[in-house]
């Protein structure tokens, strides 16, 4: 198969290596195609997120290594744009007219009971804090109002697939042992897909916390119903060092052939195709 990476951080936001590590490494190991995916600016604070005034520079970048490495890889201006409401997703005008290959949309920030924003998306120390001080502790909350700005975010459009369908899940996991057991998460999730299989919208598979974690997002316990949904999917490493680009992909791909998986969708000459999935 051709293997593909379309979600990868740089120094441009919060990764440690230089796009052109990304891009030698993945042609050191045969990739087809390859796309760097800085999280994109916002209006609030973050120290996770690219600035407005680096995009250009940013596009320039990705342009020349694009000459540089023609012939030897398809290389692919991307980025993942946070959802904080109708006002700021990757359908917005700020993004539409940005000079990019491919949209990721994903959702790192929800408002609390207060309509204040926090990063959800750290570690679970820094999780527990947020929530315990942010958000009353109410984990459940949490949770609802994550897949509710998922489902906005879906609806807004303006993305190429959404980011990490249920990353909540290992932060709320860590909150709450079984959390994801209860019938209200089941619940949720089981709309949510179905909500997500009506709208045709391609799911990444993240293997990022796969191997520390244990973790793909989504998790390994809904394979069957993306499958049985016929959702398509594409397979991410999210990796913010070069030397993570494939990693947790020979069991995330062993698991989605496990599920009946044949294909994930690639990047063909600027066109989104099916891409059969065979062993590494
Ligand atoms: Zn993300
Ligand atoms: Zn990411």
């Amino acid at each position: 198969m051709n293997l593909t990476n379309y979600h990868s951080h740089t120094p441009f936001c919060d990764g440690r290596s230089t796009i052109e590590e990304f891009i030698s490494t993945a042609i050191l190991w045969g990739f087809s195609s390859y796309g760097v995916s800085p999280h994109s600016p916002l209006p609030i604070k973050s120290s996770c997120n690219m600035r407005a005034d680096r995009v250009c520079e940013y596009i320039g970048e990705m342009n020349k290594l694009k000459k540089k490495y023609e012939g030897q890889i398809e290389i692919y201006t991307g980025m993942e744009i946070d959802f904080l409401g109708d006002e700021w997703n990757a359908s917005t005008p700020y993004f539409r007219d940005m000079d990019l290959d491919y949209r990721i949309a994903s959702v790192h920030f929800i408002p609390n009971q207060k309509g204040e924003f926090f990063d959800i998306d750290g570690s679970s120390s820094k999780f527990k804090a947020i929530i315990d001080s942010h958000y009353e502790g109410d984990i459940r909350y949490v949770v609802e109002k994550y897949f509710e700005s998922m489902i906005n975010m879906i609806n807004c459009g303006g993305y190429d697939f959404i980011g990490h369908a249920d990353k909540i899940s290992m932060n709320a996991s860590a909150y709450k042992n079984g959390i994801t057991s209860s019938k209200w998460y089941c619940d949720i999730i089981n709309d949510y897909f179905n909500f997500i299989a009506n709208k045709h919208v391609i799911v990444e598979i993240n293997t990022k916390a796969f191997e520390t974690k244990g973790f793909l997002f989504p998790n390994t316990q809904h394979f069957n119903l993306l499958k049985r949904l016929n959702i398509p999917i594409v397979v991410n490493s999210d990796a913010h060092i070069h030397s993570y680009i494939k990693k947790g992909y020979d069991a995330t791909f062993a698991l989605l052939r496990d599920a009946g998986f044949k294909y994930i969708m690639q990047l063909k000459s600027g066109k989104w195709i099916e891409n059969p999935i065979c062993n590494l």
